[in-house]
């Protein structure tokens, strides 16, 4: 894939940029290792002035880089605007917090003196998606860079600008030289970084086959990784639900950030005596938004971020169609510039279609009808995917069953799944391991050392 802006909106490539050789390559990773040298003789207070003053950058360029990311992957430009504050709140989070979770644990033992003390590891790879362009590196980024580690990042190759900002972002901070940096670089370059001893560990967001990569690789030179990989998240609606308020979420869960989020809600649970009307008024709903320009206010969807998204997406629905599901309304290409696609529902999923098993990565929902919450849960179950899971109901009985069964790294209940510095994130089964943010997020690069005073 070539390094480019190429604007989902218009269909025009912005940008081209030439990517590093394998000798600039190997100053960068010097460069890491000189900074982590300068990061890790810093205190917690230094660094988390500095990361302070990363978060104050971002909110004075907050409309800068929300136009960039709109430019680069078609997200409409108010919620770009709010990736950009959420990513301050990332780093304003963990330069108050760190010191409190890297804290030494005394243990009690026979020694004089025992604990863990929890010391950084050196340079990171993190190997990125373009959806969330900012959100998913500062959310690596910035605990990683709290606890002494530098970054260094190899970007989707459509968000070469935005990957560079957030370079931008920590220089103009102040953090010392080679503290994050990007790599302009495709996917093929990814092993030979990996296979270098000087890069200890890596964390990559996206798809199946890239985390599968990413970790053979750094299994093979026992290095530990971090995998935030693909969802089919389940929402289920049971009849003592709020229909308007599961409704109106079900809708945003499906469409936000035009459909293309990882914890996005995909396949729609409902049970049996509210699925008419709940289909009903989901239909409407859904046929009520406004796909268009995403740098217009009162734009609900924009363009799918690349054509070969958008097309695949539609070779899931038009196969899943011919394998026998009905199509509600919606779900096809919109003729035209620009990679647009008309948000849709599907139902009467047969299991064998790529609707059922595959994840759909675009504005397109699953209607499924459950004849009670265990049946609800183990169709929830059936996918390889365990990210996020939402659940619509107000019985107690129901939300502990939930909680403990469905097979997922998180469960919302009466809300939408969504990430936030102060709860961990990630998944089980093939949507990856490890987790993200919160306390948990930040000791997943850390050497936990046992100090023993005898
Ligand atoms: P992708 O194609 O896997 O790309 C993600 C990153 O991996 C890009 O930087 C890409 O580089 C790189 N990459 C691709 N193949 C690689 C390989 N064989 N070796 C090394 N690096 C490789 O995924 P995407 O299409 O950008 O993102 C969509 C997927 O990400 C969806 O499945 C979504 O659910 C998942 N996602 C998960 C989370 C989470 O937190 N769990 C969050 C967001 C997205 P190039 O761009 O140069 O190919």
């Amino acid at each position: 894939m070539p390094i480019q802006t190429l604007n989902p909106a218009t269909g025009k490539v912005e940008k081209t940029f030439e990517e590093l050789s394998d000798a600039d390559v190997d100053k960068a990773i010097a460069q890491s290792v000189s900074g982590f040298h300068a990061l890790r003789s810093l205190s917690f207070a230094d660094r988390a002035t500095l990361m302070m003053r990363a978060a104050d950058i971002l909110e004075d360029r907050e409309e800068t880089y929300g136009r960039l990311l709109t430019t680069e992957m078609g997200k409409t430009f108010a919620s770009a605007r709010a990736e950009v504050k959420k990513c301050a709140w990332a780093c304003r989070f963990y330069a108050e917090h760190a010191e409190e979770f890297l804290a030494d644990r005394p243990i009690e033992t026979k020694a004089q003196r025992s604990f863990a003390r929890y010391l950084p590891i050196g340079p990171v790879l993190a190997v990125m998606p373009w959806n969330f362009p900012l959100w998913q590196c500062f959310r690596f980024a910035a605990p990683a860079l709290m606890a002494g580690n530098t970054g260094l990042l190899k970007h989707a190759s459509n968000v070469p600008q935005s990957a560079l900002a957030i370079e931008e972002v920590f220089r103009d901070a102040g953090f010392p030289e080679g503290t994050f940096q990007t790599l302009l670089v495709g996917s093929g370059k990814v092993e030979r970084i990996l296979q270098d001893d000087r890069v200890r560990a890596a964390t990559l967001t996206g798809s199946e086959p890239a985390g599968r990569a990413v970790a053979a690789t750094a299994g093979d030179h026992i290095k530990k990784t971090v995998l935030e990989l693909g969802g089919s998240d389940p929402f289920i609606v049971m009849p003592s639900a709020d229909l308007d308020a599961a409704l109106d979420a079900a809708v945003k869960g499906r469409t936000l950030n035009n459909g293309q989020s990882c914890i996005a809600a995909k396949r729609f649970i409902i049970h049996q005596d509210i699925y008419r009307d709940f289909r009903d008024g989901f239909v409407s709903r859904f046929e009520a938004l406004k796909v268009g320009d995403p740098m217009a206010e009162d734009t609900d969807i924009g363009p799918l971020a690349m054509a070969q998204t958008r097309d695949d997406l539609d070779k899931q629905v038009t196969e899943s169609v011919a394998k026998g599901a009905h199509c509600l309304t919606g779900a096809e290409v919109i003729d035209g510039d620009g990679f647009f696609y008309r948000p849709g529902i599907l139902e009467n999923i047969p299991e064998g279609a790529p609707a059922f098993a595959e994840e759909l990565f675009g504005p397109v929902a699953t209607l499924y009808s459950a004849a009670n919450l265990s049946e609800a849960i183990s169709l929830a179950n059936t996918s390889r995917f365990g990210l996020g899971s939402a659940i619509f109901t107000q019985n107690e009985g129901e939300i502990e069953q939930a909680f403990n069964h469905l097979d997922a790294g998180g469960t919302f209940v009466n809300t939408i799944t969504a990430s936030d510095p102060r709860l961990p994130f990630g998944g089980v089964k093939a949507s990856g391991y490890g987790r993200e943010l919160a306390s948990d997020g930040i000791r997943e690069f850390v050497n936990i050392k046992t100090c023993c005073v005898g």
